[in-house]
């Protein structure tokens, strides 16, 4: 994979490939956007094309440094993640760099640290990495991604240069898919990149995990169920939630996603929606922008502790009179 085939953001891969082919790249580098736009895949490319030995258009894939960046080899760079059994990057993943940072590079000009979901740091290691940051090494260069850089103190992201990353247009993101999986059926492809809206990992997702696939299924249920008017029917969607907060959560994404694409599908040109359009004889898009409120609403509530059965009983509740009063 080069910067050529980075499918999208065109000025985001702009920025960090003249970085990589002129120098002058800065300390600390913060890729950020929504789960599933390529932040990583971006940030680990500009980590190649650093280290990168090959002639002009880096990384070229087939030098010793690329081989080695390629098999997870290469001495100048370290990647932090959050342990799996933990919930946060921890202070001593953090203390570790900072000693090992002052080790002069092996074999390239270039020490990198790319520190994935940098958002996922708690308070003490944000605090040890804002040291490092302070006075790096001339040859450090610090690579954070974060799905939501606004849980990074200020004080880290004022030292970064910031590259964000969004969900390209649906023709772009059906071909990628139809490369990646050559295989695929035709609908299945379609309805991946629907349910993406333009975010290529989720499209992904959406093909690879049946957790996925059932969420969004779930969620197409409720909406169904709310324009057959039989009462039965959204409780029997809402009842699998009853005791399970982040799959109401989830649940509550999916449909909003949705309600989303039903609001656009009478505008959308090209690309033929049939779960969405299906839904819009009885959901306007003014009804699609009620239902979304009132998901907000819940969805804040959820998230700070409200109690769950009640949660969806309520939702189930307040989804039903705004399709009977708006
Ligand atoms: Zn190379």
């Amino acid at each position: 994979m080069n910067f050529d085939s980075f499918v999208g953001n065109k000025s985001a891969v702009r920025a960090v490939r003249m970085a990589a082919e002129n120098g002058g790249t800065g300390h600390a580098w913060l890729f950020c956007g929504e789960a599933g736009t390529g932040k990583k895949t971006l940030a680990s490319l500009f980590a190649q094309a650093l280290l990168c030995g090959g002639g002009e258009a880096k990384p070229c894939g087939r030098c010793g440094a690329c081989l080695k960046f390629l098999k997870g080899a290469h001495p100048d760079i370290s990647v932090i993640r959050k342990p799996a059994d933990k919930s946060f990057i921890l202070v001593e993943q953090i203390r570790k760099v900072r000693e090992e940072i002052y080790i002069r590079p092996n074999e390239s000009e270039y020490k990198i640290v790319l520190i994935e979901n940098a958002d996922n740091m708690n308070p003490a290691a944000a605090n040890a990495l804002l040291k490092v940051l302070e006075e790096p090494p001339a040859y450090a260069v610090f690579l954070l991604t974060a799905d939501n850089e606004r849980k990074l103190p200020e004080t880290i992201v004022s030292r970064c240069r910031t590259v964000e990353l969004f969900a390209v247009p649906l023709p772009e993101a059906k071909d990628w898919l139809s490369r990646r999986m050559p295989g695929a059926d035709p609908a299945e492809l379609s309805a991946a990149v629907l349910y993406g809206g333009g975010n290529l990992g989720r499209s992904l997702s959406f093909l690879e995990d049946t957790a996925v696939r059932r969420g969004y299924e779930q969620a197409l249920e409720l909406a169904r169920a709310l324009t057959t008017r039989r009462e039965f029917d959204v409780l029997e969607a809402l009842a699998p939630f009853e005791g399970d907060r982040s799959g109401l959560l989830r649940l509550m994404e999916d449909f909003d996603r949705l309600l989303g694409r039903v609001a656009a599908c009478k505008f959308r040109t090209g690309q033929t929606d049939p779960d969405a359009e299906a839904l819009s004889a009885r959901i306007s898009p003014l009804r699609a922008a009620a239902l979304h409120d009132t998901l907000d609403e819940l969805r804040s509530a959820l998230f700070y502790n409200a109690n769950c059965a009640l949660t969806a009983a309520l939702l189930g509740a307040r989804l039903k009179t705004v399709m009977e009063t708006v």
